[in-house]
C-alpha cells in the first residue's frame, strides 16, 4: 500500500527544505556532531557553531585527542555544556572501539546519545528504519492524528513513537525522517501554522476539529528556581583570578570569576558583610570593593540566575585567592566561560 503520508511530506520537503551542511553527508561522525549541536538549539544559532566545530575537529580522532578545555571553548555560548563533555567522552569511546558504531544499539550506547539521536544517526547515515521523534515530530503527529495524551506522558510518548514508526517509509528512512522534521520546523509550526497551504490539511484531524492550537498537550511544566550569584572581578595589576566550576552543577568544567552564591537576594551592604567574602580575602591586604553591575538576569531552562558583579582591587603582588588561578586579564578569552561571564567581559573590557 502506498504510504500517502510519507509521500506528501517528502514531496513538500523537496520544494521547501533548507540547504544545511549536515544534510549533504553520510558521515556518521558529522551527523552525530550536528545532531548534538542542534539539541535545544535553533538551526540559525547552531549553523556557525557546527562549521567551526567540524573545521577544528574534522573527525573522531581529532576530537578524542583534544583537551576538554578546548572542546568547551568551541562550545562557548551554546549552553547545555554537558553535551560537549559527553561528545568528548564518546569520541574517546569510539576511538577505543576502533570505529564509529554502525547499528542502533552501538550508537545508543555512546555517552549523551538518547533514542532520538540514535535514530537520527542510524537513519541519516545508514538509512536504517528507525523513526525519529523530536519536538517537531511530536507536533506534526499529535495534530495530524489528534493524539491528545500529553506528549510528555508515557502513553503519549508510546502512541507517538508507534505512529512515527508505522508511518515511516522504511525504504527511504533518511529522506522520510528529514522530511517530517523539516515539515514540523517550517510548516506545522507551534503557533498559528498556515493550514490552508498544508499538503496534509485534507487528512489532518486537528485541522478538521479546530484543535490545531491546542495540540500538542504537555503536562509537566519545568520547575524553575532562582539563584543568586555574586561574581568578583579581582584586579591585581594586569592580572585577575578565575576558577573552574566542578561538581554536579550548571556550567561544569567552565571557568568563571570567583563566585559567592547566596540563598536569596542580598543588597551591597549585606554582601560586603558576608563571612565567606571575608574568609576568601583573609590573606589579602586592604581589598577595595565596588559594585559594577547589579541584578543581571540570566535565564536557563531550569533556573533564573540573578548576578551581581563586583570589582575588587587588590595589591598587584597578590598571588593566591582561595582555589583560584591567577591569569593575565588579556588572556581571559582563552578560557571557556558561560555566556553570562562572557557578556560581562564584553561590557567592561
Ligand atoms: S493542517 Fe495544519 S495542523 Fe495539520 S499538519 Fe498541516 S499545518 Fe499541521
Amino acid at each position: 500500500m502506498e504510504n500517502v503520508f510519507s509521500k506528501l511530506i517528502v514531496d513538500w520537503y523537496y520544494t521547501h527544505k533548507r540547504d544545511l551542511p549536515w544534510r549533504n553527508t553520510k558521515d556518521p561522525y558529522l551527523i552525530w556532531i550536528s545532531e548534538i549541536i542542534l539539541q535545544q538549539t535553533r538551526v540559525e544559532q547552531g549553523y556557525d557553531y557546527y562549521l567551526r566545530f567540524v573545521k577544528r575537529f574534522p573527525n573522531v580522532d581529532t576530537l578524542a585527542s583534544a583537551d576538554e578545555d578546548e572542546v568547551l571553548k568551541y562550545w562557548q555560548g551554546l549552553g547545555y555544556y554537558s553535551r560537549a563533555r559527553n561528545l568528548h567522552a564518546a569520541a574517546k569511546q569510539i576511538v577505543m572501539q576502533g570505529t564509529f558504531p554502525n547499528n542502533y544499539e552501538g550508537v545508543r550506547a555512546l555517552k549523551g546519545v538518547g533514542d532520538y539521536t540514535a535514530a537520527a544517526i542510524c537513519s541519516f547515515a545508514y538509512d536504517q528504519p528507525y523513526a525519529v521523534v523530536d519536538g517537531n515530530v511530536n507536533r506534526v503527529l499529535s495534530r495530524w492524528l489528534l493524539i491528545d495524551d500529553p506528549i510528555d506522558s508515557n502513553p503519549g510518548k508510546k502512541k507517538i513513537q508507534e505512529a512515527a514508526q508505522l508511518l515511516m517509509d522504511k525504504q527511504h528512512a533518511a529522506m522520510h525522517n528529514q522530511a517530517i522534521m523539516e515539515f514540523g520546523a517550517l510548516q506545522c509550526i507551534p503557533s498559528s501554522p498556515d493550514c490552508n497551504s498544508c499538503p496534509l490539511a485534507g487528512s489532518c484531524m486537528a485541522n478538521a476539529r479546530g484543535m490545531v492550537d491546542t495540540l500538542p498537550i504537555k503536562t509537566h511544566k519545568t520547575k524553575v528556581s532562582n539563584r543568586y550569584f555574586h561574581y568578583l572581578f579581582v584586579k591585581a595589576g594586569d592580572s585577575t583570578f578565575i576558577h573552574k566550576r566542578t561538581g554536579n552543577d550548571i556550567w561544569k568544567n567552565l571557568y568563571e570569576l570567583p563566585l559567592i552564591e547566596t540563598k536569596e537576594a542580598v543588597d551591597e551592604e549585606s554582601f560586603l558583610a558576608l563571612p565567606e567574602l571575608h574568609s576568601l580575602f583573609n590573606n589579602v591586604e586592604a581589598p577595595q570593593f565596588r559594585l559594577l553591575q547589579r541584578n543581571v538576569k540570566h535565564v536557563l531552562s531550569h533556573r533564573v540566575i540573578y548576578a551581581d558583579f563586583y570589582e575588587v582591587i587588590v595589591p598587584s603582588g597578590t598571588e593566591s585567592l582561595g582555589d583560584c588561578k591567577k591569569i593575565k586579564i588579556e588572556d581571559i578569552h582563552k578560557f571557556a566561560v558561560s555566556r553570562l561571564i562572557n557578556q560581562f567581559f564584553s561590557l567592561i573590557l
